[in-house]
């Protein structure tokens, strides 16, 4: 049952195999045994699931289910959910309790789907490795010595260690895609805009994008029709008709079904950095896509080398005015002591934030003080630009992008942490992705065989263009319909 997909696990719902609620409880049967030593979960609560349980299978019994009516996800603990305690990973937020529902939140809500809780995350969505979270790491359900990825970690242990049929994330700068990589599933950040942002807290408003994090491009695509959509609420949603993302995913009839797309390879993605092993499996799933019909053509993004300093001073210039807000004062951690006002706001956010945080709000800072701000924030919009015009003019050659996600597999726990800039270097595919406002996704493509230890998996990028997310999902399903990678489980975690 747990490695079946959203749409098996629909039908034995609507033929009365089991109801949501029986669903619901294995879920959290199984999250009792594993969450302790993952730790993918900052909250759960049981009654509230059951209940949305039952009310999944009141609607499904009244004939008026949806795809997800009764399905039990989880959600990154980044979305704020009425009722529930949202953290956002940090000290900051340990006891709030949100008064309203995220855009995302009341959509899941709105098709009946069920929620088994808040994922684990980085505090505010910063960081590679889910390490920064005040509620501690997660640990990767393949190799519980090392990292799921991060920031949305949490989920991506998640839904890898099937603790849940699907759920979401968020992806800044790569935050979907690198732990979707690490943990072998599929995960979509789609175009900035496609999915509003309300409710869900900000880090850099930008470059954040809520996306599906599931096991197949089937999975992602009903998720992404539920999530998807203009909402007036965020002003930088996107007013454009809703699409069905599983449109079309069904047609597999031909051998050669990706017959005319040309797929893009940047020969910057395949240059120093990459680890040898990654490189082979993505070498690997390139010569199936071509069986699969698909042409090959070199493109260039000449700024890729760029993004990663162009974001650290773009991501953090606009976290360190986001997080003004806590202060101390709304809500949020206060400070027991204090001498004055002042004292107050000091000591509350010295006490809420974790280091990582801090050191984002301090270079943040920095870069838009006034002596700098031409140096470095206008600069960095710059080179923004251009880093947008190069997949501009790569597209002019190709559908579809292809490449790794990540430059290496799953790392150890605490290999990276003294050393910002080595983590940093995890998004290097993943970026400029963002800085130019692109869909990007992850889908499993294999496993490296490095000399130590157990096998780990290896996720393919597949870039798009703006709002191409159904090619994308096409070109991703077409791969999962002649591989298995996707349905792939850590061993030891198949029968419980
Ligand atoms: N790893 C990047 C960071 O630390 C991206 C995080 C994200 O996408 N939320 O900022």
């Amino acid at each position: 049952m747990i490695n079946s997909s959203l749409k098996q696990l629909s039908q034995h719902l609507a033929n009365k195999q089991c109801s949501s609620v029986e669903l619901t409880h294995t879920y959290l049967q199984r999250m009792a045994q594993l969450n302790p030593s993952i730790n993918a979960y900052i909250t759960i609560d049981a009654e509230k699931s059951l209940a949305q349980a039952k009310a999944a299978d009141a609607r499904i019994a009244a004939g008026q289910a949806g795809p997800l009516t009764g399905i039990p996800i989880a959600q990154k603990d980044i979305f704020c959910a009425q009722g529930w305690r949202t953290t956002c990973g940090s000290k900051m937020l340990e006891t709030f309790i949100s008064p309203y529902d995220a855009h995302v939140i009341s959509q899941f809500d709105a098709a009946g789907a069920v929620n088994l809780g808040k994922t684990n995350m980085d505090e505010f969505a910063m960081g590679s490795s889910n390490e920064t979270s005040y509620f501690g790491g997660v640990k990767n359900p393949w190799d519980l010595a090392r990292v799921p990825g991060g920031s949305s970690g949490g989920s991506a242990a998640a839904v890898a260690a099937r603790l849940c049929a699907a759920d979401t994330g968020t992806d800044t700068g790569g935050s979907i895609r690198q732990p979707a990589s690490l943990c072998g599933f599929t995960g979509l950040k789609p175009t900035y805009g496609l999915v509003s942002r309300y409710g869900m807290i900000a880090f850099a408003s930008s470059l954040d994008q809520a996306g599906p994090m599931a096991k197949s491009a089937e999975d992602c695509a009903l998720m992404l029709n539920v999530m998807a959509g203009f909402d007036e609420r965020d002003s930088t949603s996107v007013n454009r008709e809703k699409e069905d993302y599983t449109r079309g995913l069904p047609a597999m009839e031909t051998t050669q079904p990706l017959k005319g797309l040309r797929i893009g390879l940047p020969k910057e993605y395949f240059a120093e950095g990459l680890n040898a092993e990654v490189a082979k499996v993505i070498e690997t799933s390139i010569a199936e896509y071509k069986k699969l019909g698909a042409e090959m053509v070199e493109v260039s993004l000449p700024n890729n080398n760029l993004s990663i300093p162009v974001y650290y001073v773009l991501a953090p210039a606009e976290a360190s005015s986001n997080l003004s807000r806590y202060d101390g004062v709304r809500y949020g951690h206060r400070a027991a002591e204090y001498d004055d006002l002042m004292d107050m706001y000091m000591k509350s956010r010295a006490e809420g934030f974790g280091a990582e945080v801090k050191r984002r709000i301090l270079i943040g800072t920095y870069v838009l003080s006034a002596g700098y701000y031409d140096a470095y924030y206008l600069k960095a919009q710059q080179i923004r630009r251009l880093i947008a015009q190069d997949f501009a003019e790569a597209f002019k050659q190709c559908d579809v992008i292809m490449g790794p996600a990540a430059p290496s597999t799953a790392f150890k726990v605490g290999e990276k942490t003294s050393d910002p800039v080595a983590m940093y270097l995890e998004d290097l595919y993943t970026i400029a992705v963002n800085l130019a406002g692109l869909p990007g996704m992850s889908i499993p493509a294999g496993f490296a065989n490095h000399a130590e230890g157990t096998p780990l998996p290896v996720g393919l990028q597949i870039i798009g263009n703006y709002f191409d997310e159904a090619r994308m999902l096409n070109v991703a399903h077409a791969y999962q319909h002649v591989t298995d990678w996707h349905q792939h489980m850590p061993a030891g975690l198949e029968n419980l």
